[in-house]
């Protein structure tokens, strides 16, 4: 590839997948992947467990080898460039993985030195992830001192130590309580005002919804729709969704009703939630009887395409 040929790939995609597949025995965990990441904005990879998204940040971090298929970060292709590739990336682990024995300031120090960042300029790098993670104060305490949120807020720091142009984050907030969760939605939030590209695995709705420009629904080992969110609602759920509440004799009655005028539903906790309700006649709408009227979220999407419930 050219220089040139170079630039204007990165310039479209900062991260693209094609065909990749990963097997574990009889296990076919990434099952002929298509995956693009345009520079500048955030991914969202969702799915539900076990849908092959841990293993698709593995393999683009190259801690993986795919069976089949090409894999491109930065223009560099990956395994065989993923030393160049990684210089331009940024990995943040899902588990927590730092090194207890040093203070916050030190952890950062190691990576600087790992991510090869010039030695003339660690110690500002090092200041500045700090600062970005608001850990400041506690430079100097011991990792193992340190609050679940702030360990999970220099976790992510360390990724960003050398200023990468691409970050890859795994599931970000799994297990966190709601106001870590928040903290850390305003520094993912920080990263895409600097124009890093994102590519982030959730198997959390919301945060898909608030974060991510884009989202792709991965099932399978495949991504089974993408787009924004805006556009996949529209796609796959309509504008608007009614709930209707009742005993389950009028839960069934409503699903009959609603499947007899051809319409989609699914269960939520107590309700039947009817999806496109726009289109839905007044016919039908007569029949159904009162119900509370909702624009349709994600979540909508994410189950009439998986079948699966979600937090
Ligand atoms: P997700 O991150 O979406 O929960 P994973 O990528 O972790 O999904 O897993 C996808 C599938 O591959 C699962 O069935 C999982 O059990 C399997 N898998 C993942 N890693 C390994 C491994 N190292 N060895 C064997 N099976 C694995």
């Amino acid at each position: 590839m050219t220089t040139r040929e170079r630039v204007e790939t990165v310039t479209a995609s900062a991260l693209s997948l094609r065909g990749v597949v990963k097997r574990y025995g009889e296990i076919t965990a990434v099952d002929g992947l298509d995956l693009t990441v345009t520079a500048g904005t955030c991914l969202g990879l969702l799915g539900p467990n076990g849908a092959g998204k841990s293993t698709t940040m593995r393999l683009i971090t190259a801690q993986t080898r795919a069976d089949a298929g090409e894999i491109e970060v930065l223009g560099f292709r990956v395994p065989r460039e993923s030393k160049r590739a990684r210089t331009a990336m940024g990995v943040v682990p899902q588990l927590d993985n730092l090194d207890e024995e040093l203070t916050a300031r030190q952890n950062l120090e190691v990576f600087a030195h790992l991510y090869r960042v010039p030695r003339a300029s660690r110690a500002e790098a090092v200041e500045r992830a700090l600062d970005l993670a608001q850990l400041r104060k506690r430079a100097d305490t011991k990792t193992d001192e340190l609050s679940g949120g702030m360990r999970r807020r220099l976790l992510i720091a360390r990724g960003l130590v050398h200023s990468p142009r691409i970050v890859l984050l795994d599931e970000p907030t799994v297990g966190l309580d709601p106001q870590v969760r928040q903290e850390l939605w305003a520094l993912i939030d920080a990263l895409r005002a600097d124009g890093v590209t994102v590519l982030m695995s959730t198997h959390y709705i919301e945060e898909a919804e608030r974060l991510a420009d884009a989202v792709a629904v991965m099932s399978g080992g495949r991504v089974i729709a993408s787009g924004t969110p805006e556009d996949l609602r529209g796609e796959h759920a309509g504008r608007d969704v009614v709930e209707y509440y009742g005993p389950p004799g009028r839960l069934a009655e409503v699903e009959a009703i609603a499947l007899e005028a051809g319409l989609t539903t699914r269960r939520t906790g107590p309700a039947v939630s009817v999806l496109r309700a726009e289109s839905m006649s007044e016919a039908t709408t007569r029949r159904l009887g009162p119900g509370h009227r909702r624009v349709s979220n994600l979540e909508d999407v994410f189950v009439s395409l998986t079948g699966e419930a979600v937090e």
